[in-house]
């Protein structure tokens, strides 16, 4: 007949316990760029996808992204895809030479490479990409690897127009982006869900139509590009959110923490000020980002 055993339930517990925490997902996130396009020690904005150890997405890819990649012990074979929050160069510019030192790895499988639309202004993310590699592109000696028959594997670039929020799911996570105001610059923000955590990357924008909201809500990251100080000139205020703008969100969407990143010689040395700003209407952690910063989820 079955017999309560007290400590019998007690050590099955304290099993059960061990498994789920052995079994977690570890989710990091690495900070590969912390500067935008000065000449100031930093790489430019880039970041980088860990779950349990191996680098799954790279967000952005400015210059220095891929040296910092490369000190990370990242491998490019692992990763899932790449996202491109808009086509600044302080945003880009490192794409080609992943995709050449990419022939050099034991990948295989097609890499998809997600971007913002054109307009007058700015390619869509496959005419830039096309402009880089394919048959009358900068690199055309690397077209193939726009094709499946590539030597090594093929990079599939999809342009996203997301006037709502768009959903794509990949193996170990999924991505959410919205277009956000840059300017004149398409651009995407994007939240990156896995389990029950998130982290939301505001990109450059204004945010001037209130887009970052719909992505940020309950985030346990906001990674905010802290490229101006509270006064600033109309040109820069299209483009950028103030310290005051990136509180707010942070406020209203209850994020439980906030890195601040995308820093330039108008910000860096006016930490202090812009926290006062922010702790007015932010109680979360704030955190001031540099290269090859690693947060863990
Ligand atoms: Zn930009």
């Amino acid at each position: 007949m079955f017999k309560f055993n007290y400590n019998d339930l007690m050590k099955t517990l304290f099993l059960l316990l061990i498994t789920t925490w052995l079994m977690a997902t570890e989710v990091e996130i690495e900070v590969l760029g912390s500067g935008g396009p000065e000449i100031d020690g930093r790489a430019s904005a880039s970041y980088l996808l860990w779950i349990d150890g191996k680098a799954r997405l790279l967000v952005d890819s400015g210059s220095g992204s891929m040296l910092r990649f490369e000190q990370s012990g990242a491998k490019l074979e692992d990763l899932e895809a790449i996202v491109l929050t808009h086509l600044h160069i302080d945003h880009v510019v490192d794409l080609p030479s992943y995709i050449k030192a990419g022939y050099f790895t034991p990948r295989t499988r097609p890499l998809p490479i997600l971007g913002p639309v054109g307009n007058q202004y700015f390619p869509g993310t496959d005419q830039f990409i096309k402009t880089l590699f394919g048959k009358k592109g900068a690199y055309r000696y690397m077209s193939d690897v726009l094709t499946p028959q590539s030597d090594s594997f093929q990079i599939i670039p999809e342009s996203i127009d997301a006037p709502n929020l768009i959903t794509r799911h990949f193996k170990h996570f999924a991505l959410k982006v919205i277009n956000v105001n840059h300017g004149i610059v398409p651009a995407l923000g994007l939240k990156i869900d896995f389990d029950n955590k998130s982290i939301v990357i505001s990109g450059d924008t204004s945010n001037v139509n209130g887009q970052l909201e719909k992505l940020a809500e309950n985030a346990d990251l906001f990674i905010a590009h802290h490229a101006i100080t509270e006064i600033h000139g109309t040109y820069a205020n299209n483009l950028h959110m103030t310290p005051g703008i990136i509180a707010d969100v942070a406020n209203t969407s209850h994020v439980k923490k906030v890195l601040l990143t995308h820093r330039m010689k108008r910000t860096i040395g006016k930490e202090e000020k812009s926290l006062k700003i922010m702790h007015k209407k932010y109680k979360g952690e704030i955190v001031f980002a540099e290269d090859r910063m690693k947060i863990k989820l």
